[in-house]
């Protein structure tokens, strides 16, 4: 008996290694969109070895990298083999690639020879090796998107997880890690914890999948925090390649879903589609507390002025605001919007305020601009909040 290393190359040789698939699922229509490789290890017996029982050990050192190709070439020729049915995969490497100076050019390689389009292949990579490999990882996965590769971050939440990171990498996909789901999500702080992280991540436009998810309970949560996918055993557990393939093949996402049409109206998707159509009449609005002279735009976009911050000082706003404003109406507006005017304004019992003004575009001409401000009740302070909505009325 050699070490686990020997066993495993002569185990690829031999192609005992091979890849099963787990499927991934749209959680709002329960089509199947994608799926993730597995490595296993089918022994001589006829024993499906998991890779709890190697895969740990050859991270160890770099013994690793060569197990991890040898997947990423399996997924490419199952892609190749699935044609035009064929659904992004995804693949996991270790820490140890981002030393390996030219991964992303390897991949490319690859994904050539097997005539694979790279938005088929996704690049996994555990947030542990965010942790050990700071110093390079930024670089890599800029290296990995510029070959058009989409980079998943796994196991998000199972300890080693830095917000520092999430803040600076451009990832695409965080995979939401199990050990954050209960069986029943019931805890309130665990929910708190999860909407908290859906929401940051629905901001941050990166795409979510919640991993392990085994019961209706967490399914139904998952929906509500506008989770985008769902991989765990109540859908499908990983597979053989020929079943997975089979799957691929049949009919069922073709198939339009028959769900009852109110169990995928959850609040979150109903509100995500009800801020679209407020977006489509108001294409700036920003959210305000008064109290605090704080301030960020919830939506900005085709709107007369491009310049405006993200987020900053209220009455830098105003000022701002009203310096772009036509010289006869500068005077009324910081009368109507100027903090204290609001302040003024909410503690005499005003639901809201509004005012037309003529603001100059980026392109110096005026238009007629309609401002509304709404004030809203925080749920936990006492602050006074404002919702700004914002519209060109001369469109
Ligand atoms: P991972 O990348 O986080 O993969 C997800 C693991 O969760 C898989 O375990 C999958 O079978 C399991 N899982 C999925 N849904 C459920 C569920 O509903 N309940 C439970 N209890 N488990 C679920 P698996 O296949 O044993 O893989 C374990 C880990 O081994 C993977 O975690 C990954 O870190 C590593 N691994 C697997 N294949 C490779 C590979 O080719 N290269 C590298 N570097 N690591 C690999
Ligand atoms: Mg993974
Ligand atoms: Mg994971």
């Amino acid at each position: 008996m050699g070490t686990i290393s020997d066993e495993i190359k002569r185990a690829m040789e031999k192609h005992e290694l091979c890849a099963y698939y787990q499927p991934q699922y749209d959680a709002m229509t329960d089509r199947l969109v994608s799926a993730e490789a597995l490595v296993r290890w089918i022994r001589p017996d006829g024993r499906v070895a998991s890779p709890a029982e190697f895969v740990p050990e050859l991270e160890k050192t770099r013994e690793i990298l060569d197990l991890d190709w040898y997947m990423a070439e399996e997924a490419c020729q199952t892609l190749k083999e699935l044609g035009d049915r064929a659904l992004p995969i995804a693949v996991n490497f270790s820490r140890w690639h981002v030393t390996e100076e030219d991964f992303s050019d390897r991949l490319s390689v690859l994904l050539k020879k097997y005539e694979v389009p790279s938005d088929l292949f996704e690049v996994e990579i555990t947030e542990s090796a965010l942790v050990m490999e700071e110093a390079g990882i930024l670089e890599w996965v800029k290296n990995v998107q510029n070959v058009r590769i989409r980079v998943a971050l796994d196991d998000f939440g199972s300890g080693l997880s830095s917000l520092q990171f999430l803040k600076d990498i451009p990832i695409d996909i965080l995979k939401i890690d199990r050990s954050l789901l209960s069986e029943n999500c019931e805890p309130e702080k665990e929910r708190i914890v999860l909407e908290s992280i859906f929401y940051f991540a629905n901001r941050l436009n990166l795409d979510t999948i919640a991993e392990g998810v085994e019961t209706k309970e967490q399914l139904g949560f998952l929906r509500t925090c506008n989770c985008k996918k769902i991989q765990g055993f109540l859908f499908a557990k990983p597979m053989p390649k020929e079943d997975f393939v089979a799957l691929c093949r049949s009919d069922r996402r073709k198939q339009t879903t028959d769900r009852d049409i109110l169990e995928i109206q959850t609040p979150a998707h109903a509100m995500k589609l009800l801020m679209d159509a407020v977006f489509q009449r108001y294409p700036m609005i920003i959210y305000a507390n008064l109290t605090r002279n704080s301030y960020y735009m919830m939506a900005y976009d085709n709107f007369t002025t491009k310049t405006c911050p993200a987020t900053g000082d209220f009455d830098e706003l105003i000022r701002g605001g009203a310096a772009s404003m036509h010289p006869d109406d500068r005077e009324e507006f910081t009368l109507t919007f100027g903090r204290q005017k609001l302040l003024n304004a909410h503690q005499a019992g005003e639901k809201m305020v509004r005012l037309v003004s003529r603001q100059i575009g980026d392109d110096g001409i005026y238009r007629r601009i309609e401002t509304t401000d709404i004030f809203v009740k925080s749920p936990s302070s006492d602050d006074v909040l404002v919702i700004i909505l914002c519209r060109d009325m001369d469109e």
